[in-house]
């Protein structure tokens, strides 16, 4: 799972029950909630063990990773120790209410590859630090290869400069990628983040031009097929089959 000097890490609880914390010392912070010093939680449920843990360069990637990780479900948090995620998506696609008006969509399918623990859904803006809801970004001066190379800027409708937040939380996904061993990206078409084939052209006028997201792009970057919510079916047995 990588060096590192903070870790995230998930306990089995004597009573089944899974539990997320935060470290900077797997074995320190184990013999502590073994012998009931770290949390009313544990204290209840020892022994307790480490089932999975993920290892951080930075105080803050690891305790927004813990965050995210405490928001998953039981299912979810077992795909991750079990390793079966190989697909990532775009969590709007699988009925996650995150995108930039509030609501989500309802692929029925993607969201059971979600539930049965092959998929992990993903939201870079949200893991860039965005809030729900929010205001509308689009891409100016390029697309998402352009912005993570430094040759195009993300706006939100106002004209504040969204930049950094969507190239951290597109750097974000692709560590859950990684994590994952994922290598098929469902992702939303024509959104700045996650648009695979298509994108805003930056003006907020509706006009669309070829074009990735900055997610998008750091994703197949790092090698991940890519496709969206208008292909993804034939992608998805392609994966399963190469699983
Ligand atoms: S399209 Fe991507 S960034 Fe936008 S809400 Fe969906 S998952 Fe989040």
């Amino acid at each position: 799972m990588g060096g590192g000097s903070y870790f995230v890490y998930i306990l089995k609880c004597n009573d089944g029950t899974l539990y997320t914390g935060y470290t900077v010392n797997l074995e320190e912070r184990l013999q502590k909630h073994n012998r009931g010093l770290a949390s009313k939680y544990t204290r209840r449920r020892r022994p307790v063990e480490i089932v999975y843990h993920e290892a951080f360069l930075d105080r803050a990637g690891a305790m927004r990773r813990e965050s995210a990780v405490k928001k998953m479900d039981r299912r979810e948090k077992l795909a991750l120790i079990n390793g079966k995620a190989k697909i990532v998506i775009s969590a709007c696609l699988a009925g996650k209410e995150c995108r930039y008006s509030g609501d989500g969509f309802d692929y029925p399918d993607l969201r059971r590859l979600v539930e049965e623990g092959c998929a992990v859904p993903v939201c870079p803006e949200v893991a860039g630090g965005l809030p729900v809801p929010r205001e509308p970004c689009e891409i100016r001066g390029g697309d998402g290869f352009d912005v993570l190379d430094g040759r195009a800027r993300v706006f939100d409708k106002s004209g504040e400069d969204r930049t950094g937040a969507f190239i951290d939380g597109a750097r974000q996904i692709m560590e859950q990628a990684r994590r994952a061993k994922a290598r098929l990206a469902v992702l939303k078409e024509r959104s700045p983040s996650c648009g695979s084939t298509v994108i805003y052209d930056g003006t907020f006028s509706g006009r669309r031009i070829p074009g990735c997201g900055c997610a998008a792009a750091m994703l197949y970057r790092e090698g991940l097929e890519l496709c969206s919510e208008m292909n993804y079916k034939m992608k998805i047995d392609w994966c399963r089959n190469k699983s």
